[in-house]
Order: C-alpha cells, then structure tokens, then sequence
C-alpha cells in the first residue's frame, strides 16, 4: 500500500480534488463544476476519470495510494459507504457509492458528510486544535454540524449524527425544506431561504432593497450595513434561530467550544454577535461558551476529506 491520499470534495457549486503525500503536502489538485444532473454511476465515473487523471500527472499509480476520502452534503451509511441521499446532486439516491467506486479503484475508500471533513479538519489543523470536544457549525446555504467527542468524530449509528439544520423547532409551520420538513432550523437561517424569508415578511417592514431583483445573502448583507429595517428583520430571525439551534446542541453535548465555517460567515459581527447575544439570552449558567470561526481557508474540504483515510 502505497502513502499517498486523495481528498474529494462534492459541494453544491464545485467538485474539488487535492492529492497528499505521506508529509501532508498537497501535491496535485484537480477542479470541475459539479454534474447536478448526475446519477450514481455517471458521477462515480467522473470520479474514477479525474483521481486517474491526477495520479498519471504526478506519475503516480493506484498502488500509491493510501485511500481516497470524499466528502459530499449527504446523508451517508457510514459503515456500508452508501448514499441515501445528496442534496448537491438529486438524482445520486440509494446508491452503494464505494463499491461501485472500488471497482475502479481499488484502495481503501471513505465517504462522509461535508460537514463532518469539514470538522475534521478545523479540530486537527484549524481553530479546534488543542480541544476536546468541539462543534463544528457549517453556516451556509444549509445548516449543517459535525461533533468531536473525546477527540473523535463521533457520527452516531448511521452516520448522520450533527444533522443540527434538520432538527424541527417549529414543526409545520414555515418554509419546507429540502428535507421534506417545514419549520427545521435550516428554514429559518440557511442561506438557500433568505429570498424566500424575504418576501414573507416584506409587508411588515420598511425597505429601498429592490425586492423584484435581489434578495440573498449578499443583497442583504448590504442593506444590513445601510441600516434597512426589512433586512435587518431578515437578519435578526436569522440570529435568534441559530442562537436558540446552538443553544439546544449546548444543553445536549454540553460542549463549549463552536466552531463556525461557511459563506454566512461573510456576515462577521453583524451576524455573530447578534447570535451570541441570543445564546447568552437563554443560557443562564456562568460557565465559558466560546464561538470561533474557522480558520483554515478554502482547501478545508479536500484536506478533511484526506483526513478521512
Ligand atoms: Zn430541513
């Protein structure tokens, strides 16, 4: 067995390969839009195509190879390496992703949950180094979590342990998710539903956004920033829900230590500060909570993904 590892990262815009020596350098990457229309098979072969590509460019062989790690939004059988389903690409459902892939190509094969790598990584070489216990929260177009126990992933008996944005804290009522929920925590402060959010409460506030034109994150960042009321009440639900979804994880896992990473992110202060003042409206014991956010930069998926072998 050889020392190399590949790192695949499957989001929702990009499918992103890094290849690792036995150092932890990275030593070769490969990059192309994700396939949304793909199926199992046809995204599996992109998969096989593109790890191939990257090793004949280094001169390498499958023989020098460790093991590949993907990480994908999903919900994944950890154990069997079977995806239930993936809300980057649609039509990859009920499909044994790993057998079909070692097929190809045959080294020891991981596959996991985005924010699970994502975790990983922060927890061996970002902001959780050091740590215990760590939450890692993915603040994106979803809400997604992944939780280090005693140093460890803990992933529970499937594999979808910190599916946090899916937890329901008002149940049946407002946006329906991805998740064929409504009122899951990733309705009311994932980013893929600020356009939707938006509009419901736009009768109620004042506003110069122009609604007919541009309503997400960016949009409303901005007009956070000018002092619009309809945005700033866009943002404030926002914060309250997070405040309460961290919260809840706190009372469950009694960790301190959260970690957040994703495009919200961008928000900074505007947002963070007013999801802190939330989790400290509720949490009455004087005992240190601390939020962070990530630390390490784009390449976090491929490296976690890595990681994972
Ligand atoms: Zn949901």
């Amino acid at each position: 067995m050889g020392s190399f590892r590949i790192g695949i990262d499957a989001g929702g815009t990009k499918v992103a390969y890094g290849l690792f020596d036995q150092k932890n350098n990275l030593v070769g990457r490969r990059q192309h839009p994700t396939p949304a229309d793909a199926d199992g098979p046809q995204f599996s072969d992109l998969i096989i195509e593109n790890c191939l590509a990257l090793l004949q460019e280094q001169n390498l062989k499958i023989d020098d190879l460790r093991g590949i790690g993907v990480c994908m939004p999903s919900f994944i059988l950890f154990d069997e390496g079977y995806i239930c389903m993936t809300s980057a690409m649609e039509n990859i459902r009920d499909f044994a992703m790993r057998e079909y892939l070692t097929q190809r190509l045959p080294v020891p094969i991981v596959l996991d949950n985005d924010s699970n790598c994502a975790a990983l990584a922060e927890y061996r070489f970002g902001a959780g180094r050091g740590s215990r216990h760590m939450v890692y929260m993915s603040v994106s177009t979803g809400i997604g979590s992944g939780l280090i126990i005693n140093g460890e992933l803990f992933r529970g008996s499937y594999g979808w342990a910190g599916e946090t944005g899916h937890m329901l804290i008002t149940p049946d009522e407002g946006l329906e998710c991805g998740c064929r929920n409504r009122g899951c925590f990733m309705s009311w402060a994932g980013g893929r539903y600020i356009p939707d959010r938006v509009l419901r409460k736009a009768k109620d506030f004042e506003t110069k956004m122009n609604l007919a034109e541009r309503t997400d994150g960016i949009a409303i960042l901005q007009a956070c920033r000018d002092g619009d009321p309809l945005a700033r009440a866009v943002l404030d639900e926002m914060a309250h829900y997070l405040g309460v979804c961290l919260f809840n994880i706190y009372q469950i896992l009694n960790i301190n230590l959260f970690v957040f990473g994703g495009g919200l992110t961008h928000f900074g202060p505007l947002l963070f500060d007013r999801v802190r003042a939330e989790f400290d409206r509720y949490n009455h014991i004087p005992q240190p909570v601390e939020f962070r956010f990530a630390e390490l930069k784009q390449d976090f998926g491929i490296i976690g993904a890595a990681e994972l072998v």
